[in-house]
C-alpha cells in the first residue's frame, strides 16, 4: 500500500470553519489503522495533503483545507484555493459543530459540489456537545449529514461505511492488473464459450480485462480452454500470466505447467472490488459448517437465472459434496442485503461485476461488524478446486499486502 500512487487514492476534501474539529476528525477516522506515508505541508493557509491508509476503505488522500475560511483570506482568494482542492476531490466533507450556523461559506461549497456532481456529506462533529443549530438547518434543507464525535469515537464506524458507499463508482484503490503486469507482458485470457454466454459478445469482466491489458501496454491473447494448448505452442516464450474463467479453472490448471502464473477473472475482481484477504479468511469457514447452518448467497444484481445457476444450484451442490452437511441457503439479489446478518454462518458474495466497489465493500464491512465470515464465488471455487494458493499468488507483489496463511487451517 505504501507505493499506491496518489492517482489511485480516493481524494477526500475536508472543508469546514475553524474550530469544527477537522484535524481531530482526521485522527479519529484514521486512528491506529492509519499509516501516514507522506505529508506535504504548505503554508498555514494552504491545503495539506495526507496520504493515508484508512481501513477498510483503502488508500486515501485526505486534503485538509485548514485556513480556507480564514477571516484574513479575501473572498476571491478563498474561492481560488477551494477550487484547486475541488479539482482533485472525489468526495467532499463539510465539517460543522452542533452549534455551527450554516452560512455562505458552506452554501458556496454545496453549490460547487452540486455543479461538479461531486458526492458530499456534512459531518456534525462534537456531537457529544449540546446544540442543534446545524442539524436543524440540514434537516430542513434535506442535506445529507452524519453525526459523529471525534472525541468519543461515536459514529466513526458508520462514518467510514458511509464514505465507502459515497465513493464514486469508478474509484477503486486496487487496479485490475496494473500493479502486477508490465508493458510487453503476454497475458492469455481463457474465455469459454458455453450456453450461458450471451450471443455474439463477451461479458463485461472479460472486456474490462482486455482493456486493462491494453492500458498497461501488455499483449492480450484470447482463447477458449480448448485452444489453450495451441495458444501456448504458438508462443516463443511462456506467458507472464494466464487468467481464466473460473468455470474451467481445473481444466486450465491441469493443462498449464506449474511455472506459469495462473489466476481467474473472479480473483482479479475479488481484489479490485472487494477485500481479497477477507474472502480468503472467510472461505475457511467451510471447514466448521454444521448441519442446519444458514448460508447467505448475496448476488448484487437481478440477472436472468439460468437452469444451472451458480448461486442457486451449483454452489449448494458443490458444498454438499465438500462438507456433507445439510446446509440451508438464502439467496438475495440486487439491492437486497439483510440488515441482520447474525443468523448466517457464511456469506458468499457474487463477483459484483454490475456494482461498484462501494457496494461490495459495504457488504464486507457489515459482515465484519457482525463477525460473519464472507467469501465470494471465485475464491470459493478456487478453494474447492484446491488451487486457491496458486490463483492468488500472482498478487503477492501487488499494492495490497496479502495475508497468505494457507497452512493455518488444513483442507480436507
Ligand atoms: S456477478 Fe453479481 S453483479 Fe455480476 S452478473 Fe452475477 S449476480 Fe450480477
Amino acid at each position: 500500500m505504501y507505493r499506491t500512487p496518489a492517482s489511485n487514492r480516493l481524494h477526500i476534501g475536508i472543508f469546514g470553519k475553524r474550530n469544527t474539529g477537522k484535524s481531530s476528525l482526521i485522527n479519529a477516522v484514521t486512528g491506529q489503522d492509519t499509516a501516514i506515508v507522506s505529508e506535504v505541508a504548505g503554508t498555514t493557509t494552504d491545503p495539506v495533503y495526507k496520504a493515508m491508509e484508512i481501513l477498510p476503505i483503502g488508500p486515501c488522500m485526505l486534503i485538509d483545507t485548514a485556513g480556507i475560511d480564514d477571516a484574513g483570506v479575501l473572498g476571491e482568494e478563498r474561492i481560488k484555493r477551494t477550487l484547486v482542492v475541488l479539482r482533485k476531490t472525489d468526495l467532499g466533507l463539510i465539517v460543522v459543530s452542533p452549534d455551527t450556523r450554516i452560512d455562505n461559506f458552506e452554501l458556496e461549497l454545496i453549490k460547487t459540489f452540486q455543479s461538479k456532481k461531486l458526492p458530499f456529506l456534512f459531518v456534525i462533529n462534537k456531537c457529544e456537545l449540546e446544540g442543534e443549530v446545524a442539524q436543524n438547518y440540514l434537516d430542513q434543507n434535506k442535506l445529507p449529514f452524519i453525526k459523529i464525535s471525534a472525541k468519543t469515537k461515536q459514529g466513526i464506524a458508520e462514518f467510514k461505511t458511509k464514505l465507502m458507499e459515497m465513493a464514486p463508482g469508478h474509484w477503486s484503490p486496487v487496479p485490475l492488473l496494473g500493479d502486477i503486469i508490465n508493458a510487453k507482458d503476454v497475458i492469455i485470457l481463457v474465455c469459454p464459450i458455453d450456453s450461458a454466454m450471451p450471443q455474439g459478445r463477451l461479458i463485461l469482466p472479460q472486456v474490462q480485462m482486455m482493456r486493462d491489458c491494453l492500458d498497461n501496454n501488455a499483449l492480450a491473447l484470447v482463447a477458449k480452454e480448448t485452444e489453450l494448448l495451441d495458444c501456448l505452442k504458438a508462443l516463443k516464450k511462456k506467458p507472464q500470466l494466464v487468467i481464466t474463467d473460473s468455470q474451467v479453472l481445473e481444466d486450465v490448471r491441469d493443462m498449464l505447467p506449474e511455472d506459469i502464473p495462473l489466476t481467474s477473472f473472479s480473483t482479479v475482481f475479488a481484489r479490485h472490488k472487494g477485500d481479497l484477504n477477507a474472502y480468503i479468511q472467510g472461505v475457511y469457514a467451510l471447514e466448521n459448517l454444521k448441519d442446519g447452518d444458514e448460508i447467505l448467497i448475496a448476488e448484487a444484481c437481478t440477472h436472468h437465472v439460468q437452469p444451472e445457476d451458480i448461486g442457486r444450484t451449483k454452489i449448494p451442490t458443490w458444498l454438499l459434496n465438500y462438507t456433507k452437511k445439510d446446509l440451508h441457503y438464502e439467496v438475495t439479489a440486487g439491492g437486497d442485503f439483510p440488515e441482520d446478518l447474525s443468523r448466517y454462518k457464511l456469506i458468499i458474495s457474487c463477483g459484483g461485476c454490475m456494482v461498484n466497489r462501494g457496494e461490495i465493500m459495504h457488504r464486507i464491512q457489515k459482515a465484519k461488524i457482525a463477525s460473519v465470515a464472507i467469501t465470494n464465488y471465485g475464491i470459493l471455487m478456487a478453494y474447492l478446486s484446491g488451487i486457491l494458493e496458486r490463483v492468488v499468488a500472482p498478487f503477492k507483489g501487488g499494492v495490497v499486502k496479502l495475508d497468505l496463511e494457507f497452512d493455518k487451517v488444513p483442507r480436507k
